[in-house]
């Protein structure tokens, strides 16, 4: 499988902006697969918008839509867990909102679920020997 890069962004344009194809034309120039995980367009004001876009080139997406007036807000990608630092302390379970980081019986491991991980980043200030970590 071929690994493509993506990023999370955080997306704030004015109204001016609003009208325009710019998201067909980040995924349409830049060969580019648009997520659009959130968005919130007013017609009097400005409109805001998380995307997820996947593709070899990202970067140059951003500066266009930078180049365009957009603001552009990298959000964290991803949080994983160094296994080799984790100490199955459960510190980090009981605050974990998703259910991705639960202790599994009967070995009472603490076990860390990518898929239902919401990237709130709790954890990553609670673990005591910094196993959670931040990927952007
Ligand atoms: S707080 Fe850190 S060391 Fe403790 S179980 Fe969670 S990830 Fe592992
Ligand atoms: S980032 Fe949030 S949701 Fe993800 S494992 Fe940590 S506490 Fe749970």
């Amino acid at each position: 499988m071929v690994f493509m890069p993506s990023k999370k962004i955080f997306l704030r344009f004015g109204k001016d902006i609003a009208d325009r194809p710019i998201i067909y034309r980040l995924a349409r120039d830049y060969d580019l697969v648009i997520n659009i995980l959130k968005a919130n367009v007013d017609q009097n004001k400005e409109g805001t918008m998380v995307l997820e876009i996947t593709g070899d080139q990202c970067d140059l997406g951003l500066e266009y839509l930078i180049s365009q007036g957009v603001k552009v807000t990298p959000l964290a990608e991803e949080v994983f867990r160094n296994e080799d630092k984790c100490t199955s302390c459960g510190a980090c379970t009981a605050i974990c909102p998703s259910g991705a980081l639960y202790v599994e019986r009967p070995s009472m491991e603490v076990k860390f679920d990518s898929d239902k991980c919401i990237v709130c980043q709790i954890c990553v200030k609670v673990c005591p020997v910094n196993a959670m970590e931040v990927r952007f």
